[in-house]
């Protein structure tokens, strides 16, 4: 049993994500709020009440390492959320990406990536995988006939994220999930800039990861990570690896992740309408140049985004005219949008990718991705959405 726990009854699985996010198990001090957890082990009545939790007779916490109720309450809110069997939450976004794969390769396999992938899990595919001698492959990630070329010889894993970062690229995952599944492999869908309004498992992809750290967190507090995937993977190819090298999100960071994601419909309907107000106002700008935003028609893969998100999101990647020296011109004008190179959280934020995230990839890889110097990419807040406008045209004033 899963000792104080267990008090509540379990919320029917038929609500709505605005009413799931907020069930709480309480308990025997029928609190409303979560309870956190602080506690690295836990006692046992006996010694053989110890060996029998040991041994898995019993079903009972024993190490945070492995499990801890606040851990367990983020786990099932995602898992709920995600329309997922399981989840488990990991010390960062990258600890749960690294997880995923090296969970589930081995030497002498492979890997297919798209290209356009977060810096740290492009030099997880590009530099880490090789050096344990697993073979790693880059493709462009909206060019399908790439994807099957890849993946006509069997193939471990898939790694893919979409909408991709800094530019916003659409990947079909429906269909590289076919071509995937054929070649033998998992596919590792990376959701970060489209939780609640795409369901990767849904589209066939077999594990989703997330950086909670962005828009579930929502806040900018904690640094997190998820991943969700079927019970029959988690338990037999992840957890083993998750609770022997420990990979541990701390109970603390759960607690305010679970927090954070009470209002996550509310943050994500509010900041979206935004993006798509700023979106209108940076395509009717002059000192604008192109405009990438997946819920505007205007964005070259509309189609396809249509088909499998709900809506364009909170990301809004833009180009300057004018080069770095503008981009930067406009950046530095900026009073509300603060510079960071966070993103999903509840203030805007701005950043340059070619000379922070994505900077250490090189010049040629980032001219192969598209990521110019006059390239920002903002994620948009819930601020007053006329408060960001007058700070846009402020900033244009310095150009
Ligand atoms: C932020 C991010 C990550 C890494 O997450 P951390 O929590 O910073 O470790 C991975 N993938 C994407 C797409 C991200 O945006």
């Amino acid at each position: 049993m899963h000792d104080a726990a267990s008090s509540s009854p379990k919320p029917p699985s038929s609500l709505h994500t605005e009413t799931q996010v907020l069930q709480t198990e309480r308990t025997p001090y029928g609190e409303v709020s979560p309870a956190i957890f602080m506690t690295s082990g836990f006692a046992y009545d006996s010694a053989e009440q110890a060996e029998a939790t040991f041994t898995g007779d019993v079903e009972r916490y024993q190490y945070t390492r492995y499990s801890n109720p606040t851990l367990k309450a983020l786990e099932e809110r995602l898992a709920a959320v995600e329309g997922a069997e399981m989840c488990t939450c990991t010390a960062s976004g990258m600890g749960a990406v690294s997880s995923a794969l090296l969970a589930h390769v081995k030497a002498g396999e492979r890997v297919v990536a798209s290209r356009a992938l977060f810096g740290s899990c492009y030099w997880i595919v590009s530099t880490l995988l090789p050096r344990y001698g697993i073979e790693s492959i880059f493709v462009d990630g909206d060019n399908l006939e790439q994807w099957e070329q890849a993946l006509s010889q069997p193939t471990a894993a898939v790694l893919l994220e979409t909408p991709s970062n800094p530019r916003l690229d659409i990947l079909d995952i429906k269909a590289i999930s076919q071509l995937a599944h054929k070649a033998g492999a998992i596919v590792i869908m990376d959701n970060a800039f489209a939780p609640l309004i795409q369901k990767p498992l849904k589209l066939g992809a077999d594990v989703v990861v997330y950086s909670t750290t962005k828009h579930m967190d929502g806040h900018g507090q904690t640094i997190g990570g998820a991943v969700l995937a079927s019970k029959t993977w988690t338990e037999e190819t992840l957890l083993p690896y998750t609770r022997n090298t420990g990979t541990t999100l701390s109970p603390f960071n759960a607690w305010a992740i679970l927090k954070g994601m009470e209002t996550l419909t509310l943050r994500l309907k509010a900041m979206t309408d935004n993006a798509q107000f700023i979106t209108e106002l940076l395509l009717n700008s002059p000192q604008i140049e192109r405009v990438f935003y997946p819920g505007h028609p205007s964005h070259p893969q509309y189609d396809l985004a249509k088909s499998q998100m709900e809506n364009g999101g909170t990301m809004v990647a833009f180009e300057v005219k004018g080069g770095k020296k503008s981009a930067f011109a406009f950046m530095n004008a900026l009073k509300v949008i603060l510079i960071s190179n966070n993103l999903g959280d509840t203030r805007s934020l701005i950043t340059h990718p070619a000379t922070t995230t994505h900077m250490k990839i090189g010049a040629e890889e980032r001219g192969h991705l598209g990521i110019t110097d006059s390239l920002l990419r903002l994620s948009v807040g819930t601020e007053h959405r006329e408060d960001l406008k007058a700070d846009i045209l402020n900033a244009f004033l310095a150009l």
